[in-house]
């Protein structure tokens, strides 16, 4: 299959010119591929077929409608962590008995809303929010359904602030005081105990974490059905995929040649080899959770090169006109999106190492540093690749700057899928001073 490649010397997703989307719409601008979505939503249910399973698209990691609406389609079920994200699944179409609720602070009104709608499960985080549930449950003369998420206490997960599953992180109950908690929960009047639930962290691209972490709360599991009768299990997400990658010309996709990356990405075929002979046997409905899987790979973001600026010391800097508002893992947490420019270079093109920044008013602002590059000029546009997920959904107006536009392309058609605010939306809301 096509996603992004280079094309008579000029980067396509699927069969689109990137130049002739960035000429239309401006920079910087998101671009998703659809079918690069369906293909990796196929792939992990084809995988998955040795269990009875529901894949819960982790909403967080890309929420726009036009996503949300495909996996749909594909009979997806939805992992949300706010009533924002719950309200902009039944606006795509998704039903509520396909959610999961996550997250260790939802509030009050949230557990309303979620109860009102029907929900499959809250996955309960701590005693405190399950005697909230209940509370709430109890007000609106309903019974909340929900599994409690343990915490195998596995190390996994690149960066500290992407890995859940140790036993220092604030996810989760420990393992040991799983039953205690169901029994607490099996006790009160508007609990329905229905399901356990895991999520040992982000972009793991080794088989070893899940396949420990399942085999750790598996027999809890196990234990569960027997005593309350649970129906699921939920092994949360976190599947990793490759950043680093060379994009040559005729290559077929972004990721299936990771040629020197030094951690090459887990297959889902050896993700379920892993995690499937443990977790048949219980003959509980498995739960998965992936987010940055089904569309890290199928974003990129498209930027302009706005000025070249080499400092003292000789160092240069590609200024481009995306900023960490628009695309924060860098300066979050490291993150890192390979640069390509969407011309395609030639390869006797010498490269130069330099340092692609942002314009915002931060050092933080970076998308590279110290990358070794091949030439680029004032006006030539670059992709960021992979930014597909936790790209867009982590966006702000930092500097008053409106949000990007994001396109979807479907074989040789594009869609907007999401305006790119005007100068206005900037002050949506806000009033000077009555007096
Ligand atoms: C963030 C999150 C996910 C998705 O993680 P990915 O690394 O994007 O697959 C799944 N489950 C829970 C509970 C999460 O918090």
């Amino acid at each position: 299959m096509h996603s992004f490649h280079y094309h008579d010397g000029q980067l396509r997703c699927e069969g689109v010119d990137l130049a002739a989307l960035a000429a239309e719409h401006g920079t910087p601008l998101y671009v998703y591929s659809a079918q690069t979505i369906r293909d990796h939503f196929r792939r992990l249910d084809a995988a998955l077929a040795g269990v009875d399973h529901l894949i819960c698209y982790a909403v967080k990691a890309n929420s726009n409608l036009a996503v949300l609406d495909l996996l749909t389609r594909e009979r997806a079920g939805f992992d949300i962590v706010s009533a924002g994200e719950l309200f902009r699944v039944l606006k795509a179409g998704g039903k509520p008995e396909c959610c999961t609720f996550a997250g260790v602070g939802k509030t009050r009104p949230e557990i309303e809303y979620a109860l009102r709608q029907g929900i499959l499960s809250f996955n309960v985080e701590s005693e405190a929010e399950l005697e909230m549930i209940n509370a709430v449950a109890s007000d609106l003369n309903r019974r909340a359904p929900v599994a409690l998420r343990v915490n195998p206490d596995v190390a996994a997960g690149g960066h500290k602030y992407i890995s859940t599953g140790k036993s220092e992180n604030k996810f989760g109950v420990g393992l040991d005081r799983a039953f205690e908690v169901y029994r607490a929960a099996s006790q009160m009047t508007h609990i329905r105990v229905r399901g356990l639930q895991m999520h040992i962290g982000s972009q793991i691209t080794e088989a070893g974490p899940f396949a420990q972490a399942v085999e750790k709360v598996a027999p809890v599991a196990a234990e569960l059905k027997r005593e309350y009768g649970i129906e699921f299990f939920s092994v949360g997400g976190g599947l990793g995929i490759v950043y680093k990658s060379s994009l040559q010309s005729g290559q077929e996709t972004w990721w299936d040649q990771a040629a020197g990356d030094p951690a090459p990405s887990l297959t889902v075929e050896q993700y379920a080899e892993a995690i499937v002979p443990t977790l048949a046997p219980l003959g509980l409905r498995i739960l998965l959770e992936p987010g940055r899987f089904m569309v890290g790979n199928a974003g990129v973001l498209l930027t302009t090169v706005q000025y070249l600026k080499s400092s003292d010391s000789g160092k240069k800097f590609v200024i481009v006109d995306a900023g960490m508002n628009d695309l924060i893992r860098p300066a979050l947490y490291q993150g890192y999106h390979e640069v390509v420019p969407v011309r395609e270079p030639s390869p006797t093109d010498r490269r130069e190492a330099a340092d692609v920044v942002g314009p915002v008013c931060e050092s933080g602002d970076f998308f590279a540093q110290a990358r070794e590059l091949p030439p680029l000029r004032q006006g030539e546009l670059v992709a960021l690749m992979s930014a597909g997920a936790y790209g867009f959904t982590m966006a702000s107006n930092y500097n008053s700057r409106p949000l990007a536009a994001e396109v979807m392309v479907q074989g040789d058609q594009a869609q907007v899928v999401r305006e790119r605010q005007a100068l206005g939306d900037l002050i949506h809301g806000e009033k000077t001073l009555a007096s």
